[in-house]
């Protein structure tokens, strides 16, 4: 065995527990990090071998060790599904700091912000739940901290707040994909846009990935990591893109790990009297509470909002 070329101060707590992981993978087919990429250093089992090897001295940290130990939303799919009850997070929460540490100046997943956009309003800094963000003369992100749940996206007035690495929910990420579903001239039933919440809708989300098989399906379903990542400027989007309405999924308003949806609920609240000034009806933006891994009240909740939406018809272009 080698010995580590770093000082692994956290991780080795873990030395003994790493070998009860039998590398069965039950995890890394729920992980949205790897749905995303397809690439095993992605998924939970990939980063468990990676830190195994760490640990043994068999892996040399690298920037793309550390990067790959840095992807990771939180969502905590992995440890619910993991055959032998790893703590998988908490394990990649010591990775990160032992390499933080070890002076790599990496960011995966958390969020940044753009300096040159940024007023210090300090509205992040007083949302995040986590308080992975402070000012020191300017805005701040604790890399360990970070949950990456996005809620500090939508706080921003000036929209300078992104995820460094975003596989899909990042807010550009997400209205390429609306333009792409609803300007695909070879779709002719694209009508709306779910967003659904990924700690609430799943599994309920993987029922609907089998209405996705249709080679013209009415809706999108789009997968952010909290329903408080979702922009207004996005939603929008979706109209300017032709859109007959859109639909937000969220969890019951207690449930959020990081508050993000009782922004949501304000949020749903004022654009449906934003878009009624624009003539838009209210019922063209809906929300629909799910309680986590609720199959039937994610189904019956978008059966019901294409129902409405579709009684309304398309929007008239005025
Ligand atoms: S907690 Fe991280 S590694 Fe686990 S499934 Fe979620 S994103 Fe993937
Ligand atoms: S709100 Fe979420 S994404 Fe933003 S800094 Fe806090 S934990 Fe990170
Ligand atoms: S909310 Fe935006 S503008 Fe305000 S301090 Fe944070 S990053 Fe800067």
């Amino acid at each position: 065995m080698n010995k580590p070329k770093i000082k692994l101060n956290r991780l080795e707590k873990w030395k003994g527990s790493l070998d009860v992981c039998i590398r069965c993978g039950y995890c890394f087919a729920h992980c949205p990090i790897y749905k995303d990429t397809r690439w095993e250093t992605d998924a939970p089992r990939g980063k468990m071998t990676l830190i195994y090897g760490l640990i043994n001295g068999e892996v040399e940290p690298t920037d793309y060790v550390a990067e790959k130990l840095l992807e990771c939303f939180y969502c905590k799919r992995c440890e619910n599904n993991c055959s032998s009850s790893l703590p998988i997070t908490q394990i990649f929460t010591d990775a990160q700091a032992d390499l933080l540490e070890a002076g790599f100046d990496v960011k995966g997943t958390t969020s940044v912000t753009n300096r040159g956009q940024c007023t210090l309003c300090l509205e992040c800094v007083r949302l995040c739940k986590h308080e992975a963000r402070s000012y020191d003369g300017r805005i701040v992100v604790d890399t360990v901290k970070c949950q990456s749940c996005g809620s500090c996206i939508d706080s921003c007035p000036r929209m300078a707040i992104s995820m460094n690495l975003g596989f899909g929910t990042n807010p550009d990420e997400m209205r390429s994909e609306i333009t792409g579903f609803l300007k695909d001239d070879k779709r002719k039933n694209a009508k709306a846009i779910v967003f659904c919440c990924n700690w609430s809708n799943y599994p309920g989300f993987q029922v609907a990935e089998l209405v996705s098989e249709d080679p013209d399906p009415e809706y999108k379903i789009l997968v952010t990591m909290c329903s408080g990542r979702v922009q207004s400027q996005v939603i929008m989007e979706a109209f300017a893109q032709g859109a007959w309405g859109v639909l937000v999924t969220m969890c019951p308003e207690d449930k959020c790990e990081h508050d993000g949806n009782v922004r949501t609920k304000m949020r749903i609240n004022s654009l449906k009297k934003a878009i009624h000034e624009l003539g838009i009806g209210p019922e063209r933006v809906q929300l629909e509470i799910v309680e986590k891994g609720n199959q039937k009240q994610f189904q019956d909740g978008v059966k019901k909002f294409m129902k409405e939406i579709k009684d309304a018809g398309p929007l008239k272009r005025g």
